[in-house]
């Protein structure tokens, strides 16, 4: 074993001491961005990997050939602890004919917990369907080890349906009380003739003197299904709970299409079928012709107005994609049926979710990911913003692909979903945002532009810009508003070299537990593999990261932000005293994990002279701590901690700075000290 006296950094170094240190040292996830631009930490990591699989510790989930570099083979192996999966431990291992290029993923060390569960199998199941409040669905539920920020549990996860959504649950396989659960409905919106009077090929079935509306031209069928408003029918067929009849694919007795909802579901995923395998070489969603189940008229329009916010919310004004939906129970997308001109006000119509192309490419996306990266649904996760960021990049890459750049409707932008309002892109009153996404400057709809402003824990959609105007960056160049950075763009002609690394990142080098930080290394490395070392692509890609504040996650960091303005943060007048602050504070564990040991605040008044010094014990950290994951005195390593707290200065003081610090014990037993910017509060 070599000392390894160097920086900490995303690398194989500090996993090497993890696997030689002795049984009882501290658990942890260590992250592995192995790559030929250190042989010694790739050799390293291969051994590490072979190793692992020889022990069972490291199962080939799946192996594929690159699309994009026919010689080159992907691996993607999942980790198992003395027999039982740990959630988020995955990696994956590129191969060469001349040996290993990368591996990257999440590697744990024991966890140190025992492994015999108190509750059975069936005990478990129960529990899962308790919990929900709902039947349980899918095969039993798989015991697994899971990693929250505050530490491992043994953990049971299921799945349920309640009320036609399909839930995923996590729970303690000793109390079954919920650790964790999400639905497993990715949501759009937190907020004919086609839609727009264009026409369009339709490819369909001719099926007994009438046509139906699924493809077997293309090697993957595609179905749309119209549930013609019937949505206890939509919900059982959607979840699975019962099979499609015949009459619930879409059908015109003439073959001309006159239904724009079904023509452009239809005739959209055809698109972005044959967009991903010109571009890519991927055979469908899995890249193995998976069948595509679209399912329109969810609900009927003339219903909207006695329609209760949950059903407006997710069959109206929304999109689902579900991977473990549809027909074969391996994904499905639901398209929403919009919204009548002004029922929000503001004279916006919200067209059918089926009219804009590359809201119809964005939900496949899903697809996509679901049978390559996997990204976590977790709430807090970086992998959950990830997943829709790549659903948008690839939603407006598809439109590019095949509609004339512009701002009218039916032309290609970086604006994701921009054609589901008219007028385009509107601010819509009722609903008290936008449909659309404004990736050349998220700041525009209200989305951060930069790592720094993204709201931890918070919606996926808000935090995914910080990836699509990366993306948006490296293709077309410009400045970041909030870094001041510039990037020196590929260039719109040169587009496909970034969508190329891009998708080729995320079907074949991301693991399940990305971070924005994985997101950076592993594009970086796509386009390096693609275009050589140096390249336009790789020097675009690399800058737009840097311009969006993403780095490799090392040192520990702390960031403040004053009065957060997402909507699920309070509002200072919840405070009840006057004037007072919401300080949003995020703690962030780098490569090592973190016990915090104390923290202290000092704040300033407008001249900057300091009144007021106060300290604080690690169990109150812990009890501050938990706004995006269970609140404890250990964060490990690669996440986070956080807090939205009510802040005030001095009786008296209207104005002034804060800055908090924190201090930590870290893997090694060294006493770590970081801060907080100091933040203007006025
Ligand atoms: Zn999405």
């Amino acid at each position: 074993m070599r000392p390894f006296s160097i920086a900490p950094r995303l690398g194989v170094a500090a996993l090497l001491v993890a696997i030689a240190a002795t049984a009882n040292a501290q658990s942890r996830p260590t992250t592995l961005a192995a790559t030929r631009a250190s042989t010694t930490d790739l050799r390293a990591a291969d051994q590490i990997v072979d190793a692992m699989i020889r022990d069972h510790a490291l199962v080939v989930r799946d192996a594929q050939r690159d699309t994009l570099m026919p010689d080159r083979v992907h691996e993607r192996l999942d980790q198992y602890v003395r027999g039982v999966r740990i959630v988020g431990g995955d990696l994956t291992r590129q191969t060469a004919p001349d040996g290993t290029v990368s591996v990257f993923g999440t590697l744990h060390t024991d966890p140190g917990i025992g492994l015999t569960p108190t509750l059975s199998n069936e005990d478990a199941a129960t529990a899962i369907a308790k919990a929900a409040g709902g039947d349980s669905n899918g095969s039993g539920p798989e015991l697994v080890v899971l990693p929250l920020s505050d530490g491992y549990h043994l953990a049971y996860r299921g799945q349920a349906i309640v009320a036609g959504e399909i839930l995923n649950l996590f729970v303690d396989a000793h109390t079954g009380g919920v650790l964790q659960r999400y639905s497993d409905f990715i949501s759009e919106v937190g907020v004919g003739t086609g839609a727009y009077g264009d026409t369009k090929k339709v490819s369909v079935l001719a099926s007994s003197g009438a046509f139906v509306a699924d493809d077997r031209l293309r090697p993957s069928e595609i179905t749309t299904y119209d549930m013609k408003g019937n949505l206890s029918r939509m919900s059982a067929l959607y979840a699975g709970a019962q099979t499609p009849a015949a009459s619930d694919i879409a059908t015109s007795a003439n073959n001309v299409w006159s239904d724009s909802t079904v023509v452009d579901a239809q005739v959209y995923a055809g698109w972005y079928y044959d967009y991903i395998f010109k571009r890519f070489g991927r055979q469908g969603l899995n890249g193995a012709n998976l069948r595509i189940a679209l399912f329109t008229h969810p609900v009927r329009l003339a219903d909207i107005g006695s329609a209760p916010n949950s059903i407006l919310g997710t069959y109206y004004v929304n999109a689902t994609f579900c991977g473990s939906c549809g027909p074969n129970g391996r994904g499905a997308a639901q398209f929403g049926e919009g919204a009548p001109r002004n029922f929000f006000g503001g004279n916006v119509e919200i067209k059918p979710f089926s009219a804009s192309l590359d809201v119809v490419a964005h939900e496949l996306t899903h697809g996509v990911t679901a049978t390559s990266a996997r990204l976590n649904g977790f709430p807090f996760s970086e992998a959950g913003a990830l997943n829709e960021g790549f659903s948008d990049i690839f939603g407006v890459s598809t439109a590019f692909a095949y509609e004339t750049p512009g701002n009218a409707p039916l032309q290609a932008s970086y604006i994701q979903g921009r054609d589901l309002t008219v007028p385009g892109a509107a601010f819509v009153p009722g609903y008290g945002g936008y449909l659309a996404r404004t990736m050349f400057n998220p700041l525009v709809t209200g989305n951060p532009d930069h790592y720094l402003l993204r709201n931890i824990g918070g919606e996926p959609h808000y935090n995914s810009m910080i990836a699509s105007h990366a993306f948006y960056l490296a293709i077309e160049g410009g400045v970041n508003r909030t870094s001041g950075r510039s990037v020196a763009g590929v260039g719109a002609a040169n587009r496909e070299q970034i969508e190329k690394s891009f998708f080729r990142a995320l079907t074949a080098l991301m693991p399940s537990s990305s971070t924005f930080a994985t997101a950076r290394v592993t594009t970086i490395q796509a386009a390096r593999d693609l275009y050589g070392a140096g390249s336009g692509a790789e020097r675009a890609i690399t800058q737009a990261w840097d311009a969006v504040g993403v780095q490799e996650r090392t040192a520990p960091t702390a960031t403040l932000l004053p009065n957060p303005s997402t909507s699920s943060a309070s509002t200072a007048a919840s405070c009840n005293v006057s004037p007072a602050w919401i300080l949003g504070v995020t703690v962030s564990a780098g490569s090592s994990s973190l016990r915090i040991t104390g923290w202290s605040s000092d704040d300033f008044n407008a001249a900057g002279a300091v009144i007021d010094h106060s300290v604080y014990t690690a169990s109150s950290f812990a009890s501050q701590f938990n706004s995006c994951g269970p609140g404890s005195t250990t964060i490990l390593a690669q996440t986070d901690a956080c807090s939205t707290t009510c802040w005030i200065l001095n009786p008296g003081v209207t104005g002034g700075s804060t800055q908090i610090t924190f201090a930590a014990v870290d893997d090694a037993g060294r006493t770590v000290t970081f801060s907080t910017p100091r933040v203007t509060l006025r």
